[in-house]
């Protein structure tokens, strides 16, 4: 199968995992781990059968800079477009809770993670689909650039998958996340999504209880003000399954499906949503019939399904083989 060359834009950042239960300020240690969500889904999609992607992403100068980079390199992503900047690399604190899945607390004031220069922006003609994270929105310098990027590889004629990753505590003022996640969606043509990805476009509560309609509804009323915006909303909703809905099957009408999440012994849902855009993007094309929609939908949360086996986000799926066969019990 042919697969287009990506490029994945965004954050890559140290993962603090504590060691043991209970309270962080207790705990005994911390293990660090790879992280950022562009990061984790880099590393899936050779592991879901695609080739390596591009990355552009900003690493600190200081050791967990190199610990990144040589992290990155294991998985063939230490590219042209890895650039190292002259401030420390941000770091994530992970707190495991109950029931919700891992919280993160983000330490990335005055580093270098966020802060991409948007007279860098890659050239997205060389590639076929380019893959956008919101996170770096945040950050004055990283909305121009990602927003710039967006925009060149849409008119460029990429596909353009944007996963908003939005994390309230990283937004100095709330109400700029909506619009710059808006614009951001704009130029997207696929959007990957949990439901607390849309609270900035007010359909947080919608997407827990009737995800089909939040799907649709977003697909209907695009980001906010904004009247373009993608034609495939694919949304996560964590042991609760995952769900499609698409304008761009060649069917005359909406395509809407959902699928409960595969029963998997998972210890760790870090980067299960990277997983299964990575997936996504190995088998997605516009134009695939509503079956074929379904045959992603049913591949991504294998994929998905199977990072929650494994501790972290970053290198955490087993290989495409393990990914089909569990996919491919839907069928059975
Ligand atoms: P995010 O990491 O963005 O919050 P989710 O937690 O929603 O993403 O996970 C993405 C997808 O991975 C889910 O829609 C589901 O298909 C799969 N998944 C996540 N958690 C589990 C789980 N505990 N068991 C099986 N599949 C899961």
């Amino acid at each position: 199968m042919h697969t287009p060359e990506v490029l994945v834009a965004g954050e890559t950042l140290v993962d603090l995992v504590p060691a043991g239960s209970g309270s962080l300020a207790t705990v005994s240690g911390f293990a660090h781990r790879p992280g950022g969500a562009p990061a984790n889904l880099a590393s899936g999609l050779p592991a879901v059968g695609h080739s390596p992607p591009a990355l552009w992403t900003r690493l600190g100068d200081d050791p967990f800079g190199d610990f990144l980079q040589s992290a990155l390199a294991d998985h063939g992503l230490d590219g042209e477009f890895v650039e190292r900047g002259d401030a420390p690399t941000a770091l994530a604190v992970v707190a495991p809770t109950e029931d919700d899945g891992p919280r993160f607390s983000f330490y990335e004031r005055g580093t270098t993670t966020l802060a991409f220069d948007p007279e860098r922006v890659p050239d997205p003609a060389r590639f076929e689909c380019v893959h956008v994270s919101g996170v770096p929105l945040a950050h004055p310098e990283g909305r121009r650039a990602m927003l710039a990027l967006a925009e060149r590889a849409s008119d460029a004629g990429c596909l353009v998958s944007v996963d908003p990753n939005y994390r309230p505590e990283l937004w100095r003022r709330p109400d700029d996340a909506g619009d710059a996640l808006g614009r951001l969606c704009s130029h997207a043509d696929l959007l990957c999504c949990s439901a607390a990805d849309l609270a900035p476009f007010g359909l947080e509560s919608l997407a827990r209880d009737d995800p089909e309609a939040a799907a649709s509804a977003f697909l209907d009323a695009g980001p906010g003000s904004v009247d373009a915006g993608p034609d495939t909303v694919f949304l996560t909703r964590g042991a609760g399954g995952a769900t499609v809905a698409s304008d761009a099957t060649g069917a005359d009408e909406r395509v809407t499906h959902s699928l409960p999440a595969f029963d998997v012994d998972a210890v760790d849902a870090t980067g299960a949503g990277d997983a299964f855009c990575a997936g996504v993007l190995a088998e997605f094309a516009p134009g695939l019939s509503a079956g074929r929609l379904r045959d992603v939908l049913a591949f991504a949360s294998a994929a998905g399904a199977l990072a929650t086996t494994q501790r972290g986000g970053f290198g955490a799926l087993p290989g495409e083989a393990a990914v089909r066969r569990l996919a491919e019990t839907t069928n059975a």
